[in-house]
Formats: C-alpha cells, structure tokens, sequence
C-alpha cells in the first residue's frame, strides 16, 4: 500500500543543556522515535496532553522545523533528500491551519491580500486570474467577498479561522496539518468550523492530520488516531477500535476522562483515573514512560521500554501488558 504520509523513526531532540560549556549535553526529546503513516484522503487524529510531542510532530512534517533524525516520505519522496525548487514544489502541497485564528494572521495585511500571498509567492496567478481565485476561495470558505478589504481585527475568531483556511488551501495541498484549529474558539462556532472542514475534505480530496489535546475533540473527524505520551506514539488504529476497546492503559485513562453523558452507563465500563502530572520530556522515566503513572506497572515496566506493535490487525500498541476489550486487566504487582 502506498500512502501519503510515511514517517519513520523520528525524532527531535532540543538541546537545553544550561550554560555553554558543559560537557554533558541536556536534551529534551520532544519527538523521540515515532513512526506512523497517513493514507490518501483520511484524518488521523494525533492526541495527547501538552508537551508530548504532537505539535512538534505536526512542525516537523510541515518541515517548520529540522528533525533530529528519521524519515519524513511524502508522496514516496523523503522530503529531507529533497533541495531547493524541488522541495518549494512539495512542500507547497503540505499546509497548516493554526490553533490561534487572532495571532496566525498578519494584522497589517487585508484579508485579499492574506489569502492572495500563497497564491503570488507560488506565482500560481496575477491580475484578473488572481483576483478570481481569491474570491472563489472566499466562497468556499463561506466569507462575504464584501469583506476582501478588511483587516483581521474587525473579524470573530471563526471568521479569522475560515480565512486561515482559505489561505491553507489556496495551493490546493494535499495535506493540511491542523494544530487544535477549533481549540481557541467559542463551543457554538467549532462545529461550523469543523463542518467546513469535512465539506473542504471532501471537496478537493484533502487530507488531514488533526492535532488535539483530547479524545472528543478528534472523535468526529478522524478516521485513524494516533495517542502520543512524552514524545512517543502509545497507540495508534481506527477511531472505533480506539474508542471501543483501548489497548493502551493511558487510553483508558483519557476515554475515562470523557465525561459520560448518560449516567445509568457510568458504571458499565472500568474506567482509570490518571493521577499526577506527566514528567518532563528532558528527564522522561526508564522503561515504559507512562509507569509512573499506570495502575497497571509492574516491574518490567519499570525496566524495559515497550515498542510499538500491532496486537491486533491493523491496532498498533506500546505497552507490556495491554488492556483486554477495553478493561483493565489487574496484574498482581
Ligand atoms: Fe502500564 Fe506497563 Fe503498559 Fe507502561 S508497559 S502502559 S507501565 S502496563
Ligand atoms: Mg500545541
């Protein structure tokens, strides 16, 4: 199977060694290891709590960033081989809608020229033609073309969000890499925003790897999930099977989390508590780096560093003891 997006082996190490001569070297591993695949036309959703990575993944294959070593192939082409022209031309098919609508958006330029500047950078039209095309994007994205001569400030966050868009598929990409793009705004716009979003998808046969702090948030969108935990992949298979029978302890401790709407089901699933706060990727503990907090850490654990590996078909998991149809196994400890 070919897919648009292969990722092996990355990693980003930060260096944060303090002061300058220090022989030891001090690294946080923001990214350390990961390896993943997105296919044609799909979401994978990418989840987990602040500082594990997910950002700095999505930075990564955006190439905002320069990896610390692994493979970045997109379109069978490995982006860090690629110089030059060739790498302008690709990267172009990759972009990003960011998390914060009111900060993302030059405040001096007037939305035309905001959603105009791909398309001059690329020199994929002048004139007349350009002038066209950015009014159709302002269509799509559902803005009144009155408003091409506006300046950002005069616009609601999900306003801005849909000119973030426009100009994300101005150079009909293939890939959109979408950091918490609802997160910062109000409940009652994250849906239309979303709802654009699988319209767009649909539209121009986009594809999306959608970074949020939370299970719910990526519940609707994602085909795929990946879950990440201090800079690695924990689990990663279909939204069904990750939401119906979570393999990974750390899952389970976020679907938990999920508040129960019906409370009469409270009772019917096991659900965990993570406690504690997650350590630092620049000191993250031996073994399983979730250890410190599963309830189900045993020695082993403590010790030896699960890979990830497919339990199940096509359901990849880190974890020495994985979880049972989506209960916890209690392991004498
Ligand atoms: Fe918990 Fe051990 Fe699995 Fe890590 S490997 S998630 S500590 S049971
Ligand atoms: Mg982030």
């Amino acid at each position: 199977e070919e897919y648009l997006l292969e990722v092996k082996g990355l990693k980003k190490y930060f260096d944060v060694t303090e002061g300058m001569f220090k022989k030891e070297r001090q690294y946080l591993r923001a990214v350390d290891n990961i390896d993943f695949f997105v296919k044609q036309g799909e979401t994978l959703g990418i989840v987990g709590e602040s500082g594990c990575g997910k950002s700095t993944t999505g930075n990564l294959v955006m190439q905002l960033l320069d990896k610390t070593e692994g493979e970045i192939i997109f379109e069978g082409v490995d982006l860090g081989k690629l110089k030059g022209e060739a790498l302008r031309k690709k990267r172009a098919e990759i972009q990003m809608i960011f998390q914060d609508p009111f900060s993302s958006l030059n405040p001096r330029m007037r939305v035309f020229d905001i959603i105009a500047e791909p398309l001059k950078t690329h020199n994929v039209a002048k004139g007349k033609d350009l002038e066209n095309q950015v009014y159709e994007l302002m269509d799509v994205v559902g803005l009144d073309r009155s408003y091409a001569r506006r300046y950002p400030h005069e616009f609601s966050g999900g306003q801005r969000q849909r000119i973030g868009i426009a100009r994300a598929i101005a150079l009909k990409p293939k890939l959109i890499i979408c950091d918490e793009p609802v997160s910062a705004l109000d409940v009652s716009i994250q849906s239309q925003i979303l709802n654009l979003m699988s319209k767009l998808q649909k539209e121009f046969q986009l594809t999306y790897i959608f970074i949020a702090h939370g299970l719910p948030a990526v519940k609707h969108i994602s085909d795929r999930v990946a879950v990440m935990y201090l800079g690695k992949i924990v689990e990663i298979t279909t939204k069904e099977k990750l939401f119906d029978q979570p393999l990974h302890p750390y899952t389970e401790g976020l679907l938990s989390a999920v508040p129960i709407p019906d409370p009469t089901l409270r009772d019917q699933k096991d659900r965990i508590i993570i406690e504690g706060d997650m350590p630092s990727p620049a000191n993250p503990p031996s073994g399983c780096r979730f250890h410190t907090r599963c309830p189900y850490a045993q020695e082993k654990c403590r010790n030896v560093e699960p890979n990830l590996v497919e339990e199940k078909p096509d359901h990849f998991v880190a974890c020495h003891f994985p979880l049972e149809e989506g209960h916890g196994v209690l392991i004498e400890k």
